[in-house]
């Protein structure tokens, strides 16, 4: 069963009220692989993630995870199947120390001392987390959140990691740590779909690429390659 794909999305198309946001588009993420969509403002990268963990429906198509069709399952339904989002725009519990924030991404989990296990292993992934472990998540600068978020979804021990936008309004030091995090987590196995506008970094840090258009997948491929593609690096890579 490891060599069928962990997540395989077929002829989805989503729309909000008359606007088609995506168009029948296929994507295949594989165990162990880290897989980036990249994409303009507005082409449909955050729907794609959002309709996956199923906070949309589609209007048509299927989504086939951990060999079970989940297009009609409820989002709850599959966190409790080992998938993570680490929304866009972080979202953590600003009134919520970094440890409580830390607890409750492991509320589908019931064995204590393995959570706090984890939540050291957390710790030691992401030190600056660790120094501020009582601190309110609100009070955080805006890349220790991101790093929170990241750290809350792994605290579900997800077998697939969707990330939105990590970079996203941060300055270019703390990106280039949290890309670093999520190399790092490439290499101890955990599988991600990354959403990201930074396509350079993104398909540094990713084994496979998907460019999204208008709704559309309009080029795939290993990661090195699209960093040589002419029309990745005019279009994204400036
Ligand atoms: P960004 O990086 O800006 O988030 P994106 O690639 O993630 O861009 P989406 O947020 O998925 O793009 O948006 C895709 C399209 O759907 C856009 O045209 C957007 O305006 C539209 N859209 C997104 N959310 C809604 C909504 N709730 N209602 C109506 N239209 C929406």
């Amino acid at each position: 069963a490891t060599d069928l794909p962990l997540l395989e999305v077929r002829g989805l198309s989503v729309n909000y009220g008359g606007i088609q946001a995506l168009q029948e588009i296929n994507l295949v993420v594989n165990q162990g692989e880290v897989v980036t969509l990249i994409g303009a403002n507005g082409a449909g990268k955050t729907t794609t993630l959002r309709t996956i963990s199923r906070i949309l429906n589609p209007r048509h198509g299927q989504i086939v995870y951990a060999g079970r069709d989940i297009t009609r399952r409820k989002a709850h339904e599959v966190v409790a199947l080992g998938m993570a989002h680490s929304p866009e725009g972080r979202r953590v519990l600003a009134k919520q120390t970094i440890l409580d924030n830390l607890e409750l991404g492991a509320y589908v989990r019931s064995h204590a001392a393995a959570v706090k296990q984890d939540i050291e292993q957390q710790f030691q992934l992401f030190p600056r987390l660790a120094e501020r472990r009582y601190q309110l998540a609100g009070t955080l600068s805006g890349g220790e959140q991101q790093m929170l978020a990241i750290a809350r979804a792994l605290m579900s021990r997800p077998k697939l990691l969707l990330l939105d936008e990590p970079s996203l309004g941060l300055a270019p030091a703390i990106v280039r740590e949290i890309f670093n995090i999520i190399k790092n987590l490439r290499n101890t196995g955990v599988t991600i779909l990354l959403v990201e506008q930074n396509a350079h970094l993104a398909l540094q840090a990713a084994d496979r690429g998907y460019v999204l258009e208008a709704g559309q997948i309009t080029l795939i491929g290993p990661a090195q390659d699209l960093l040589q593609d002419d029309r990745v690096k005019q279009a994204y890579l400036g």
